[in-house]
């Protein structure tokens, strides 16, 4: 710990502070992506305005060059202040970095002020009925027409499809390829005559995520990210950020799922039963494992790469936070069953049910798997078809 960033800890621990006790009270804890999404948005551009939104970011984006160690004390900070879950991460951590690494001037100069500033926010349209892990297998249509691109297709499981401005797609912009060759990269508007967003309701009882179908929708040839049929190039390189630093930081929010659960514990008098203790305190252990793994991983604090060891991030947290879940629905017992009106579910229950999908999105666990032989242990590639 350096004195800067003790520095940049106090700063951002004083910011959040003011204000969550303040003008944003009414967001503190609220950790899905469906709730006062008025405020929420306000939220974002509040995080703008105090370049605190994307601070990994080039300074000259809206960002700070923030260091990995940086982030992660932004992160820890974040979460020990109960700030609200950001409905402006998939523009922070994947489109952001993705026009940065792979845009033109004119496409970083159109999109990456309303991302940064929190006016823009985006969502991710990869996966479809028939290509989610195979995500080379998109049959979703492009074709150019003047300085415009037709899309045609489907997507699904697009989180906050209903809330966002923004979607980039991978759609198949070269009749009769197949896999990873002819793909494009696409930025377009979600408010539009030619994309109908359908909504899908979740075992929470909320729906965060949704369908999106595109029906003659347009993209201006402009936002077209890389060359055409060079989709799968960008599309990966996003994949990196997904599975990169972003994961490494969610850990951090799991601190506060912890501690509820404790306080469950010992309010209940569950507490008292040995086998549940021992589980919590496994579960404690597990979460002070994720974070020494988290500093170890840090090993050059100005290094803006992560190491290699970092693929075993996803795996190791997704596979706690499940168990974690598990343990919260013992120790909340028969009462945790019981849901809220119109059968939302809240706290430690919410947690539970979201937590089944930890091992599925972002590269299931299997993917991991695959990721961590191939590019970590640098074990032969899996045969992959067209690939
Ligand atoms: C909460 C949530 C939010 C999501 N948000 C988004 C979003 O915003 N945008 C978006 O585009 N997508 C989103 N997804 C979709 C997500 O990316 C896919 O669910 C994921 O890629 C898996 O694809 P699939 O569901 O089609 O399963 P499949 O790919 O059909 O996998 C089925 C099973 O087969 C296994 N498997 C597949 N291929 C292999 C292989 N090569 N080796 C070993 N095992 C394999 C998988 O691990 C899994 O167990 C979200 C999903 C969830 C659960």
């Amino acid at each position: 710990m350096t004195a800067s960033l003790a520095d940049f800890r106090n700063e951002t621990r004083t910011w959040l502070e003011d204000q969550l006790a303040g003008p944003f009270k009414a967001l503190r804890g609220l950790n899905n992506h469906v709730d006062a999404i008025d405020e929420r948005r306000e939220w974002e551009r509040a995080l703008g305005r105090a370049r605190l939104s994307c601070i990994g970011w080039p300074a000259e984006h809206g960002g700070r060059d923030a260091s990995i160690a940086e982030q992660v004390v932004f992160a820890e900070e974040y979460a020990r202040a109960h700030a609200p879950s950001r409905i402006g991460h998939i523009g922070i951590e994947l489109a952001g970095p993705t026009i940065i690494a792979y845009g033109n001037d004119d496409q970083k100069a159109r999109h990456l002020p309303g991302i940064a500033n929190g006016d823009a926010i985006w969502c991710q349209g990869y996966s479809e009925p028939n290509a989610g892990s195979d995500l080379a297998n998109v049959r979703t249509r492009a074709r150019l027409e003047g300085d415009k691109w037709i899309v045609d297709g489907q997507k699904i499981w697009t989180s906050m499809g209903s809330i966002s401005d923004w979607i980039f797609v991978v759609a198949r912009s070269e009749e009769g390829s197949k896999g990873p060759k002819g793909l494009s990269f696409l930025l377009m508007r979600v408010d539009q005559p030619g994309v109908t967003v359908r909504p899908i309701r979740q075992m929470t009882g909320e729906s965060e995520f949704a369908e999106v179908f595109f029906d003659g929708a347009v993209a201006d040839a402009r936002d077209l990210i890389g060359r055409p049929g060079d989709g799968w190039a960008v599309a990966m390189g996003l994949l990196g950020f997904e599975r990169g630093i972003s994961t490494l930081v969610q850990q951090m929010h799991f601190q506060t799922e912890m501690d509820q659960l404790i306080a469950a514990a010992k309010a209940s008098g569950r507490g008292s039963d040995p086998l549940l203790r021992q589980r919590i305190a496994d579960a404690w252990i597990g979460l002070s494992i994720m974070r020494f793994n988290a500093l170890r991983m840090l090993s050059d604090a100005g290094n803006p790469q992560l190491d290699e060891a970092a693929l075993t991030s996803k795996l190791y947290w997704s596979r706690w936070h499940r168990d974690l879940g598990d343990l919260a629905m013992d120790v909340l017992g028969i009462g945790g069953e019981i849901g809220g009106d119109d059968y939302r579910y809240e706290g430690l229950v919410h947690s539970h049910l979201m937590s089944r999908s930890d091992t599925i999105y972002a590269g299931s666990s299997q993917i991991q798997r695959n990721i961590i032989a191939e590019r970590g242990l640098g074990l032969p590639r899996e045969p992959r078809g067209d690939l």
